[in-house]
């Protein structure tokens, strides 16, 4: 097909809807500079296409709850050939969902129709690392579990750490400005990221790829496409300030008898452990029990569970496991001594073994809930007093409408990161019903926002929640956004119908 044809085709297209459909034509310029087995087509081509099933892991979420229609999936190895593709598709007016681990929670990496899937995961090398600095600077699809391996001979941890590290991508992780589990300690990545080389709307290539800590020259750009969720720009390398591994490194878990205990406990911990603290971690009863149920970690014993209405996790990272030791030693018998003891029982990890068992125990539970049944999930932002007041009013607004019950709503449970005031609430059913998703909503956001929350602390907006920014962002806010929007990606190819409606 020659250019001129496929311009006059798209015209036509263009009336009928607001993309481009990605053509034989598309396909074959990119083949001129991408090898076979860098594009998954299932349009017929003379080059071979495959089956439509084979799309099957880039059309579906993590969670199996969103579908795509993508018929082609392009793996660019270099940001030249990632601008190459983006200028084509701007050019033709075709929509591009750019994919890191599809390990995101609201339907971001998913396409809404059939737009191109760019996948990052043929960029996944190390460009360099500084070990006196702790400065890494990588291309984005290197996966998290990954980066955290290179660098650990030299000393260094990822300033984040998630449930999803064997397979999220760090450019998946600046896109939705991933929060996890040592927030508490590193701070969020509008902090840890030093720079960015992002491929713009056009094709253009942003290097904003610096390695300093210190630059007050004008307008902080990078800061814009960090939490973008791929509706700005491209991520395809990331500077990231690492820092030095702890030298001693602790857990404990904690049975509690009521949830009121949660908050004294945060505050005594804090300041018994002060800079030793590095995670404060919330898990209900019913998120415990299923974690344990489908085999997430280990648990306390039986015994010492009885009567526990929630668990903290809590982590010390520190110079000097001796002096580490001695703090979590005291703070454990200071706890059980007292007169009006704020745990009922805790196991301390004894070996790296242990250590790793507490943890799975926590960060499992997104992985028990989808063994068990469907997640409707809500990461929220909310006072921390009001985590369970949160849970128990959707439980019991789920119970007044009979939505409890076997082959309805099985759970509805709360855990989360209580250092960074963030409640993962959700609410596992037998499937996804119209009937669950509309006595959840709006009750759920207009819960969050009486308390002033965020209806997203973590995940993002994605597909899931266009409809619910207005619960966490004012007209004013919405509408620059909008702008700021119109100016990185005019024809709006870029992500269509995710964040913004
Ligand atoms: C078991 C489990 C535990 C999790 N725990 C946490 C947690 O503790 N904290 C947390 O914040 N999240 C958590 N998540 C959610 C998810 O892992 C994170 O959002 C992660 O950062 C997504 O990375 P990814 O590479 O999989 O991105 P994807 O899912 O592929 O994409 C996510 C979004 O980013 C965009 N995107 C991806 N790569 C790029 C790029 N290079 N340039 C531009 N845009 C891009 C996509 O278009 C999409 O909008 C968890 C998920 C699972 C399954």
């Amino acid at each position: 097909m020659s250019f001129l044809f496929r311009r006059q085709h798209l015209a036509f297209i263009s009336r009928c809807r607001p993309f481009s459909s990605v053509g034989r034509a598309d396909v074959d310029y990119f083949r001129t500079f991408l090898p076979t087995h860098a594009i998954l087509t299932t349009l017929p081509n003379d080059s071979g296409s495959v089956a439509p099933a084979e799309l099957d892991v880039y059309n579906r979420d993590w969670m199996g709850k969103y579908t795509g229609r993508a018929t082609t999936v392009v793996k660019p190895r270099s940001t030249e050939e990632v601008s190459k593709i983006v200028r084509w598709c701007n050019e033709y007016d075709i929509a591009i969902v750019p994919q890191g681990g599809n390990t995101g929670l609201v339907g971001g990496s998913i396409p809404v129709n059939d737009e191109l899937i760019l996948s990052l995961a043929n960029m996944n090398k190390v460009r360099s690392f500084d070990p006196v600095s702790g400065i890494l600077i990588t291309d984005a699809g290197c996966i998290l579990q990954e980066l955290t391996d290179y660098i650990a001979p030299h000393n260094h941890i990822m300033p984040i750490d998630l449930g999803a590290k064997g397979s999220c991508q760090i450019g998946g992780n600046v896109a939705t400005n991933a929060g996890g589990l040592r927030l508490l300690r590193y701070g969020s990545l509008h902090g840890s990221v030093l720079g960015l080389e992002v491929v713009l709307a056009d094709g253009t290539v942003l290097d904003q790829l610096t390695a300093l800590r210190k630059d007050n020259t004008g307008y902080d750009i990078k800061q814009l496409f960090i939490g973008a969720e791929g509706t700005l720009g491209i991520v395809t390398g990331v500077s990231i300030l690492t820092p030095a591994a702890p030298q001693a490194s602790n857990n404990v878990v904690l049975a509690l008898p009521h949830f009121d205990n949660v908050l004294p406990l945060y505050r005594k911990v804090k300041r018994s452990l002060s800079e030793i603290l590095s995670a404060f971690e919330f898990i209900d009863r019913t998120a415990y029990d299923l974690a344990v149920k489908h085999g997430q970690g280990r648990g306390l014993s039986d015994e010492d569970v009885a009567g526990a209405q929630c668990f903290v996790l809590v982590e010390t990272s520190g110079g000097r496991r001796e002096h580490d030791e001695e703090k979590l030693n005291d703070l454990l018998a200071e706890l059980l001594d007292a007169e009006n003891p704020l745990i009922l029982s805790g196991v301390l990890s004894q070996n790296p073994a242990q250590f790793s068992s507490l943890w799975a125990l926590r960060e499992g539970v997104t992985e028990a809930i989808s063994k068990e049944g469907k997640a409707y999930k809500y990461d929220i932002s909310i006072p921390l007093d009001k985590f369970k007041v949160v849970v128990d009013a959707t439980r019991e607004h789920l119970a007044e409408r009979n939505l409890i019950g076997e082959h309805a709503v099985k759970h509805v449970m709360g855990y989360g990161h209580v250092g960074d005031g963030n409640l993962h609430l959700n609410i596992c059913a037998a499937e996804y019903t119209q009937e669950i998703q509309d006595a959840l909503e709006p009750f759920v956001y207009e819960l969050v926002a009486s308390y002033r929350g965020s209806i997203s602390a973590e995940h993002g907006i994605g597909a899931a929640k266009t409809h619910a920014l207005h619960y966490s962002k004012d007209e004013v806010s919405i509408e620059l956004m909008r702008k700021l929007k119109a100016l990185f990606d005019p024809r709006g190819i870029l992500n269509p119908k995710k964040i913004l409606e």
